[in-house]
């Protein structure tokens, strides 16, 4: 039988890893297929692409400048890379995305920049010890700060308000520098929010914000979102430099409009916190397991007994433990449903009885 036939048992997994485990949302899905008609131009000189920058810009209520890029990594590094100088420095937390998880790439496309990392509680900046990095030297031998970047949601889970970007923006811009928003989870910030987009990004100061589509129910595709166009001076011939402008852009950008039309972007993650909010009330209630951190977003960290831990994985559950600073990871998705949730508590529960 070919993998290819309808009836041929689908390769899934007990899953909590990440929410690129999902699919692609059938939003996106039709989307795609729909722009698969005829022959269109290349290079995103088409009007599914037109259309969805359009879409984009009154999602966000201005008139800001949009490009699709293939992943994450490729976004926030080539917006890194616009907005600094290879002698300047980019300020991001000691967990970002940026700084652990992109293999070098944001300095590697801006020829030297240096990450400066901070710490602060749960995932999130203090905004003393930002402001400490950034006045610390001044002399030419110091990188010079000149970004100042947020994850939104964080690396941990919880959500930056609204007043809380407008004050980190507020401290980057009185010392010159830009602020960048990594928001592969930022459709999960706004449903945990309930605020419009607008609100935790340009409004609240963000000057460029890389915004996820992956995680929220794409196949593949990030979209980089410059809200001062001054900004973007250029940026096509980064992206295609680096390899990230498709050639039949049309089906990285027809899935977007597909996801903004009618709300399913935010749908999606409404269902993928709403997830997390069950499982983490849950998990709570389990005797041995500590929840680490408020839960904001879609994912919940908690800790367990290590042997708790290893049963769940050999009963062929799928979590993270490598990411934030310990403690077992499980990240809900669109494609999550509650009956995957109350599995996995019960499988907690299994796990943690056999203990005694
Ligand atoms: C997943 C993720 C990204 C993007 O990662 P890619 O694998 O490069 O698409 C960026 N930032 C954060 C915080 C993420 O979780």
């Amino acid at each position: 039988m070919s993998v290819l036939d309808q009836d041929a048992q689908p390769i899934t997994l007990n899953q909590f890893a990440s929410d690129n485990y999902a699919g692609i949302c059938p939003e996106a899905m039709q989307a795609m297929q729909a722009a698969n008609s005829g022959f269109v131009s290349s290079y995103g000189d088409d009007l599914w692409t037109e259309r969805a920058c359009e879409q984009i810009r009154q999602l966000f209520e201005c008139d800001c400048q949009v490009f699709f890029v293939f992943n994450g990594t490729a976004a926030n590094s080539l917006a890194l890379a616009a907005l600094c100088r290879s002698y300047h420095s980019v300020i991001c937390h000691d967990l970002a995305h940026v700084e652990t998880d992109e293999c070098g790439a944001p300095e590697f496309f801006s020829n030297g920049t240096k990450l400066l990392h901070v710490h602060g509680p749960a995932g999130k900046f203090d905004l003393a010890e930002v402001e400490r990095m950034i006045t610390r030297r001044s002399d030419i031998h110091y990188p010079r700060p000149r970004v100042l970047s947020l994850t939104q949601a964080t690396e941990v889970g919880t959500v930056y308000t609204p007043a809380e970007i407008s004050a980190a923006s507020e401290l980057a811009h009185r010392y010159g520098l830009r602020v960048h928003m990594d928001g592969a989870r930022f459709a999960n910030a706004v449903a945990s929010l309930g605020v419009a987009p607008a609100d935790i990004s340009w409004r609240a100061g963000v000057d460029v914000l890389c915004l996820g589509g992956a995680k929220n129910g794409l196949a593949i595709g990030e979209a980089v979102v410059f809200f001062d166009r001054e900004l973007a001076y250029e940026f096509e011939y980064r992206c295609k430099q680096a390899g990230q402008l498709a050639s039949k852009m049309r089906f990285i950008s027809a899935p977007w409009i597909g996801m903004l039309e009618g709300g399913t972007w935010l749908n999606n993650a409404r269902l993928a916190n709403d997830c997390a909010a069950l499982l983490a009330q849950e998990l709570a209630a389990i005797d041995g397991v500590r929840i680490m951190y408020p839960r904001q977003a879609n994912s919940v960290f908690v800790e367990m007994p290590e042997a708790v831990a290893d049963r769940l994985r050999a009963a062929g559950w799928r979590f993270y433990s490598f990411i934030g600073s310990g403690g077992a990871r499980f990240m809900c998705s669109w494609q999550t449903t509650r009956e995957d949730v109350l599995q996995l508590v019960e499988a907690v529960k299994k796990a943690g009885s056999e203990n005694n």
